[in-house]
């Protein structure tokens, strides 16, 4: 879907309330709904199904405070970009909510308007189906494999999605009169609206089965249970979703599958943090260790590795391993990896150690520490 200002779409300003953007949805949606376009020409229908398309959606992210903060952080509700050939999102505008060509194509399911006569009868998508999976710091690091169990809709195999016992005929239903299609009045946000719906008993066929298929029990739809093989590439980040193409529900009557989407939990590492392909591990030192500097084994994703720690570090620094992050989804090199050295003073010390360290306390000059010379001479001591 091309980026577009949602703001914009509601006629809002950036800074617009929950409110205010409640209230121009409201205003626009009323303004822009099919239901007062039945009587205009195609065209018309058409601008006016567009625009009701793009309210909806600018509202379904601005409303929503978990997206609406991704929209306004990135501009996108996407989040940040990755390379679209590996088949993830970004954050992904669905997390935890749903994929908007279908709830558009639900909605005018329902609102019938222009569209229905040319879908009645027709051909339906199948759902999507959403799952969570969880995965290890180092599984997406790396990448790994991962087999998923899910309960999908599918067309009964016995009597090919008919629901008819086999040899058996259809009959035109009785509750709509074969249009597949029934009126009714529904109270929505908008207020009350009278809506076309799909008919309850035939399901929009216009035809209901004489004697019912055993195995769907005249369903012509069966629920089984499959397995999936989801193939995670190394790089992938938490919140981020894989869409497997035509892996969700089956369509009616011919409609094309709905599609898979996983998306991944990465559980959080002992150790490491991670922002996007870089990782970060704080490892403490001792104090005399950050004077006199010294040689510090450091973990890595893939065993560890050896850096030199400068005479005179101060606590907080961070040291830098080129190329020991994770490998970047675009496929360009890896991340690095950041030692944060935190100076840890002892809890407790000896009797001689004291003696020492206050020999050492005499010895030191004020100009071997240049921040606290700058405290104090701001501070005018
Ligand atoms: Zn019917
Ligand atoms: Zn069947």
């Amino acid at each position: 879907m091309a980026e577009q200002d949602f703001y914009k779409i509601l006629g809002l300003e950036r800074n617009a309330s929950d409110q205010e953007i409640k209230a121009a949805y409201r205003n626009l949606a009323k303004k822009y709904h099919p239901d007062l376009y039945t009587n205009k020409s195609d065209a018309e229908k058409k601008e006016a199904e567009e625009k009701f398309k793009a309210i909806n959606h600018a509202y379904s992210v601005l409303s929503d405070p978990q997206k609406k903060q991704i929209y306004d952080q990135y501009g996108s509700e996407d989040g940040p970009q990755f390379d679209p050939n590996s088949g993830f999102g970004g954050f992904s505008g669905g997390f935890g909510g749903f994929n908007m060509d279908d709830i558009f194509s639900s909605i005018f399911d329902n609102f019938g308007g222009g569209r229905s006569s040319s879908r009645r009868n027709g051909p339906a998508d199948g759902a999507d189906i959403e799952v969570e999976l969880e995965i290890t710091f180092e599984e997406a690091a790396f990448g790994c494999e991962k087999t998923i169990r899910i309960r999908r809709e599918e067309n009964c195999p016995d009597c090919n999605g008919t629901g008819a016992k086999n040899g058996t005929a259809l009959k035109q239903c009785a509750t709509c009169g074969g249009s597949g299609y029934v009126s009714r009045i529904q109270k929505t946000i908008l207020g009350q609206m009278r809506t076309q719906g799909v008919c309850p008993d035939c399901k929009g066929k216009g035809k209901v089965v004489t004697e019912n298929c055993k195995t769907c029990n005249g369903q012509g739809r069966v629920q089984q249970t499959r397995e999936v093989k989801v193939v995670i590439p190394a790089g992938v980040d938490n919140g981020q979703h894989k869409v497997m193409r035509g892996e969700g529900h089956h369509g009616i009557n011919g409609g094309r599958r709905g599609d898979l989407l996983v998306y991944l939990k990465v559980k959080p590492h002992k150790i490491f943090k991670r922002r996007n392909a870089d990782i970060m591990v704080e490892i403490p030192i001792s104090p005399v260790d950050a004077i006199l500097g010294c040689t510090l084994t450091v973990p890595t994703l893939k065993g560890e590795t050896t850096i030199k720690v400068p005479e005179g570090t101060q606590s907080g620094k961070i040291l830098t391993v080129k190329g020991q992050g994770i490998k970047r989804l675009t496929g360009v090199g890896n991340g690095d990896l950041y030692v944060k050295l935190d100076v840890e003073t002892p809890v407790s010390i000896t009797r001689e150690q004291k003696d020492l360290l206050n020999k050492l306390k005499v010895s030191f000059d004020k100009k071997q520490f240049p921040q606290k010379k700058k405290f104090d001479d701001l501070t005018g001591k």
